[in-house]
C-alpha cells in the first residue's frame, strides 16, 4: 500500500484544496448543506436548490465529472485524481448526494454502452443537475436475485410497451429520467433476457407511490408501469444484453456507496462527548474508540482502493470489503451517539436541542446494509472470490425464466 501522493497527484491535490477554499462553504459553517439529505436538517426544495448551484459551479469550473471526458463537461482525469478530489471535497461542507444515481451510475454506463446520441443528449444535463434520475431495478420479487425481475417489455413497431412493478425507487418523484430494466425475453435464462432502457418519467401510464420511511422522510417509491410506450432508440447496449449494463450501474453503486463516508463523523461525536462532559464515561470511551478506530480501517481499506486505482488495476471484491464495513460503521456509530445523547435522542423535532442530525443518521444507518447489495450478498461475494470457499447452488441459471413459472413468464 502506497500512502504518498506521487508528485502529479500531490501538484493535482494542491490544486483541488486551492480551488475548493475559494468556493466551497466551510464544514459546520452557516452555509453547509452536506447533510442536508438527511431528515429534518434542511428543507428538500432549499437542498436540491443548493446542490444544483453547487453542481453547476463545478462544471463552469472545470470540476464536475473528474473521470468524465472533456467533450461530455467532465475534466477527463485519472480514477486516482477522481479519489483525490473525493477526499478533499468531503472536507467541505458540500455534497452531490442526491444525484448520484445520475451522476456515479447512469453516467458511467451510457459512457460505457450507450450510443452517441444518448450520450450526446444525457451527459452534460445529468452533470449540471438539470435532469434528476433514478433507479428503477428492484421489484417486489427481484433485490438480491435482480436477475428474477419480471416487468415486460414487448417490442412494437419503434416502441417498447412496458408493464410491471418496481420499488424502493429512490428520489422517483423528483427525477426526469430513469434508467430501468425488464425482461424481454422470457424464453432464456433469467439473466439473458433482460433489457436496459432510459424511461422519461414524464410517459403517460407510470404511477409513482411514495413510501415513508422510518426517518420520517419520503425517500423511495413504488413505481407502477401500465403500458408506458419507450421509445427504441431509449435501449442502451444490446436488446436482451442488459444484464451487462446493469453490471456496470451495480459495479459503480457499490463503489459510491462504499466510498461515501469519508467526514470525520466519529472526531464529531468525541467533540460531541467532551462538550457535554461525557467523556469520562468508560462505556462510552469504550464506544467512542471502536468507532474512531472502524473510521480509520475505512481510510486505510480507501488507500488499497486508491492504490489499485493508482496502479491501473481495476477494483475487485475491494468495494465489497469497504461496503460491508461502512455498514457496520455507521450502525455502530449511531447506535453511540443515541446512548450518548440519552433521553434526548428521542426528539426528533424543533425542539431537539443539539438538532436532529444524529437521530437522523441512527434511523437512516440500517439502510446502508441493503441497499446496493445487502451485507449478507457482500458477504457471499468475499467468500467467493476473497476467501475461494464453494459458490452458492443456482440451480435456476440454465432454464429458461418462463420455466421458473414466476411473475411475468
Ligand atoms: C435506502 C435504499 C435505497 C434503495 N434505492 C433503490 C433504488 O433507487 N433503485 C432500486 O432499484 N433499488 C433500490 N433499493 C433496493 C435495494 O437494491 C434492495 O433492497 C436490495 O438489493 C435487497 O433486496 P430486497 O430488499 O428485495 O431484499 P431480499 O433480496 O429479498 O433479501 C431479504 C433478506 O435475505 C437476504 N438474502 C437474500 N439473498 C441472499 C443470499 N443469496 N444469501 C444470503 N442472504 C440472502 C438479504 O441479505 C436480506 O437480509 C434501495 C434500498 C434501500 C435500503
Amino acid at each position: 500500500m502506497d500512502f504518498d501522493d506521487t508528485p502529479e497527484e500531490a501538484a493535482f491535490r494542491a490544486e483541488a484544496r486551492a480551488w475548493l477554499e475559494e468556493h466551497a462553504p466551510v464544514k459546520g459553517g452557516p452555509d453547509d448543506f452536506s447533510t442536508g439529505y438527511l431528515e429534518g436538517t434542511m428543507a428538500p426544495e432549499e437542498f436540491n436548490r443548493r446542490v444544483k448551484a453547487w453542481l453547476g459551479l463545478l462544471v463552469d469550473h472545470g470540476w464536475a465529472g473528474i473521470t468524465w471526458p472533456k467533450r461530455y463537461g467532465g475534466r477527463g482525469c485519472t480514477p486516482m485524481q477522481s479519489q483525490i478530489w473525493t477526499q478533499e471535497a468531503s472536507k467541505w461542507g458540500v455534497t452531490v448526494n442526491p444525484f448520484p444515481v445520475g451522476i456515479a451510475m447512469a453516467g458511467p454506463t451510457l459512457m460505457r454502452h450507450g450510443t452517441d446520441a444518448q450520450k450526446e443528449r444525457f451527459l452534460l444535463p445529468m452533470l449540471r443537475g438539470e435532469e434528476v434520475w433514478c433507479q428503477l431495478f428492484s421489484e417486489p420479487d427481484a433485490g438480491s436475485d435482480l436477475a428474477n425481475i419480471s416487468t415486460r417489455a414487448v417490442r412494437d413497431g419503434d416502441e417498447w410497451v412496458v408493464s410491471g412493478q418496481k420499488v424502493w425507487t429512490s428520489g422517483a418523484h423528483e427525477s426526469q429520467w430513469g434508467i430501468l430494466l425488464a425482461r424481454t425475453d422470457p424464453d432464456v435464462p433469467k439473466h439473458k433476457g433482460i433489457t436496459y432502457f432510459l424511461l422519461d418519467m414524464a410517459a403517460p401510464g407510470i404511477d409513482i407511490r411514495p413510501l415513508r420511511q422510518m426517518t420520517g422522510s419520503e425517500h423511495f417509491n413504488e413505481v407502477f408501469l401500465d403500458e408506458v410506450r419507450i421509445p427504441h432508440d431509449m435501449v442502451v447496449g444490446e436488446v436482451n444484453g442488459g444484464w451487462a449494463c446493469a453490471l456496470t450501474t451495480l459495479s459503480n453503486e457499490r463503489g459510491l456507496i462504499a466510498g461515501g463516508n469519508k467526514s470525520s463523523d466519529s472526531l464529531a461525536l468525541i467533540e460531541l462527548a467532551q462538550k457535554r462532559g461525557r467523556n469520562e464515561d468508560p462505556v462510552l470511551r469504550q464506544q467512542l474508540v471502536d468507532c474512531w478506530s472502524r473510521q480509520q480501517i475505512q481510510k486505510y481499506l480507501g488507500y488499497r482502493l486508491q492504490t489499485a486505482l493508482s496502479k491501473g488495476v481495476a477494483p475487485g471484491p475491494e468495494t465489497s470489503v469497504m461496503k460491508l464495513f461502512a455498514a457496520e460503521y455507521l450502525r455502530r456509530l449511531g447506535k453511540a451517539s443515541l446512548e450518548m445523547l440519552g433521553p434526548e435522542g428521542q426528539l426528533y423535532a424543533d425542539d431537539a436541542p443539539a438538532g436532529t442530525d444524529w437521530q437522523a443518521r441512527f434511523l437512516f444507518a440500517p439502510a446502508i446494509g441493503i441497499a446496493g447489495g445487502s451485507n449478507e450478498v457482500q458477504r457471499n461475494i468475499m467468500a467467493e472470490r476473497v476467501l475461494g470457499l464453494p459458490g452458492e447452488i443456482r440451480a435456476d441459471r440454465d432454464v429458461p425464466f418462463r420455466e421458473l413459472g414466476r411473475r411475468g413468464s
